[in-house]
């Protein structure tokens, strides 16, 4: 079962990949966006890290409304209200108990894909973070039905997520601002898609723990 520590360690991992990753997440927007996608997440990720550490909410479900509510205010452009719209759907998802089961972590991360896809109206095959969440998310809810523990579904979550993310470098994008480039998008990884991945990987390494 995972408590809200579980939850704030994978936050906190999060920033911590994502600011390592922050020139890679910033030389792929600037090939096919605007260049600011790595400051971004990076900004929203330690404003998430400082609310918690205000502040800890002692449900996983309100710590992740609350992640969510920060990064809609703190990131800004495109991914900030998906990204925020993700971590708030999986916290009402998990409503008000003190911890989650695996099942119930994977319903709520379905919940946030769902979230992400009917605000931005992409599908999988835009090339947008959705090619790196949706596998990750099946993945996730098919290793838990198999009756596979936390660690090994998240393994495959995340190898599903980074799989996904590469599978984008031939996409050409049909949503968000890497589609006014049309086939000059071709070539190039989603760099929402590359973040979503840091996103699983963050999950995977902490229950790695
Ligand atoms: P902006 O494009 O406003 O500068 P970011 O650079 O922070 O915002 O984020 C860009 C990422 O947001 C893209 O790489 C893509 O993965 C994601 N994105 C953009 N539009 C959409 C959408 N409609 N649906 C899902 N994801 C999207
Ligand atoms: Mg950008
Ligand atoms: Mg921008």
């Amino acid at each position: 079962m995972l408590d809200a520590g579980f939850f704030a360690a994978w936050v906190e991992e999060a920033a911590r990949s994502v600011l390592a990753g922050k020139d890679r997440l910033t030389r792929l927007d600037t090939a096919i966006g605007d260049g600011d996608h790595g400051t971004n997440l990076d900004r929203g990720l330690t404003a998430a890290v400082q609310a918690l550490a205000d502040h800890r909410p002692a449900t996983p479900g309100a710590l992740l409304v609350l992640v969510g509510g920060t990064l809609i205010r703190r990131v800004g452009g495109a991914s900030g209200p998906l990204y925020g719209t993700a971590f708030r759907e999986a916290g009402k998802a998990l409503g008000e108990e003190p911890e989650v089961s695996p099942g119930a972590l994977a319903g709520a991360l379905e919940a946030a894909v769902d979230g992400v896809r009917s605000l931005g109206s992409a599908a999988e095959g835009d090339k947008t973070m959705v090619d790196a969440l949706a596998p990750a998310v099946r993945a996730l809810a098919q290793a838990v039905r198999e009756g596979r523990d936390v660690r090994e579904a998240l393994d495959a979550a995340a190898a599903a997520a980074r799989g996904g993310a590469e599978a984008t470098v031939p996409m050409q994008a049909r949503k968000g601002r890497a589609s006014y480039l049309g086939p000059r998008s071709v070539g190039h990884e989603d760099p929402g898609a590359a973040s979503a991945a840091l996103l699983v990987e963050a999950l995977r390494t902490v229950a790695a723990r």
